[in-house]
């Protein structure tokens, strides 16, 4: 439905691709754009583990070995911020979903709440490039006086992209499948892959 004052219409899109891809600056830089919520599911369930909530109990080991947190846990997480009315404005999903269990469910939910999934964008990048990155998110929250992700070290991230090759990657077919995929060249400069998307995502608002 087109919102009157704007003459857009809200816009779901999923961000993929393997950590240190850049979908969270990616994404922020898509709010601001569009209005859209980002819907970080690695944001939610740190905010579960420093809330000390029972989901967040459940998580903190598995997210600081690097593995993925099960999908009872995320989805519930997931739905519940979904429901917020902001996201009535569209969403874009950040780190979910991250299993062929994961996707099915949201194909579920979205059905289910009225909504339609417009695109997956992809953003591919080299594995070398990805350990670069993450370990320069790290020294940059050192930089900053903030603390660094109990995750972003290089043995966690070892794993997290063991996880990601064994149990997300196969999202990629999934959704070439499904004619939703759009895979975006991610090694250049961030306001570069940023100019891509903000095209992509601007032709489908006015669609
Ligand atoms: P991220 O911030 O997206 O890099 O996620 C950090 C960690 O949170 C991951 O390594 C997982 O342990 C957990 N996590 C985030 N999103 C999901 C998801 N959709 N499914 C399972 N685990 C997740």
């Amino acid at each position: 439905m087109k919102d009157l004052s704007t003459g857009t219409r809200p816009v779901n899109l999923i961000l993929l691709g393997p950590p240190g891809a850049g979908k969270g600056t990616q994404a922020a830089m898509l709010q601001e754009a569009f209005g859209l919520v980002q819907l970080s599911t690695g944001d939610l369930l740190r905010g579960a583990v420093a809330a000390g909530t029972e989901a967040g109990l459940a998580a903190k080991a598995v997210m600081e070995r690097g593995d993925l947190v099960s999908d009872d846990i995320v989805l519930a997480i997931l739905q519940d911020r979904l429901a917020d009315p902001d996201c009535a404005n569209g969403v874009i999903f950040d780190g979910f979903p991250r299993t062929i269990a994961q996707a099915d469910a949201l194909g579920e939910l979205l059905a289910r709440t009225g909504r339609i999934l417009d695109v997956v964008l992809e953003l591919q990048v080299e594995d070398g490039a990805l350990v670069k990155r993450i370990l320069n998110r790290a020294k940059e929250a050192a930089a900053a006086g903030q603390p660094a992700r109990a995750d972003d070290n290089e043995d966690t991230l070892v794993q997290r992209l063991k996880a990601y090759n064994a149990q997300t990657a196969p999202l990629i077919d999934y959704y070439a499948a499904r004619g939703t995929l759009t895979s975006i060249p991610a090694m250049g400069e961030i306001t570069e892959i940023a100019g891509q998307l903000n095209a992509i995502v601007g032709g489908l608002t006015r669609a």
